[in-house]
């Protein structure tokens, strides 16, 4: 914890701050997505779903552990991956298991996740290669 990672292009200073490569997170009844701190947040998960704790935290054969609540966590908890915009330079967060992956402020298909974009020639000045740091 308390890395500062970023990925930077040598060639214009492009600079992207990256503490992580993504998050997990858990859809509302809204359908926003709000993101976890930590890997499995457990009580943020079961409240948000309405399901027992237990279903999460325990193991396969908790009592809480019920066909519904885990088909509602398969459907609801997810990891969405930090994005960068090739075309406009928007950063965005997308779930590569349910998103199709194109930006939201431009409607590019060319988005790529950072992890992705490490070692492609940066989008910015396209002479740099982006490097991670
Ligand atoms: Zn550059
Ligand atoms: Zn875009």
């Amino acid at each position: 914890m308390g890395i500062e990672r970023s990925i930077d292009c040598p060639g214009c200073g492009l600079h992207l701050p990256c503490p992580s490569w993504g998050f997990f997170y858990v859809t509302d009844e809204k359908g926003s997505r709000i993101p976890l701190e930590g890997n499995m947040e457990s009580t943020i998960i079961a409240e948000t779903l309405g399901i027992d704790e237990q279903a999460i935290t325990g193991c396969v054969f908790a009592p809480g552990r019920d066909a519904v609540s885990v088909r509602l966590m398969e459907e609801r908890v997810g990891y969405a991956s930090f994005c960068l915009c090739r075309t406009c330079l928007e950063r965005c967060s997308l779930d590569g298991k349910r998103d199709v992956f194109r930006c939201p402020s431009c409607g590019s298909e060319d988005v790529k996740t950072f992890i992705q974009l490490i070692g492609t020639a940066c989008p910015r000045c396209g002479r740099g290669m982006l490097e991670e740091r």
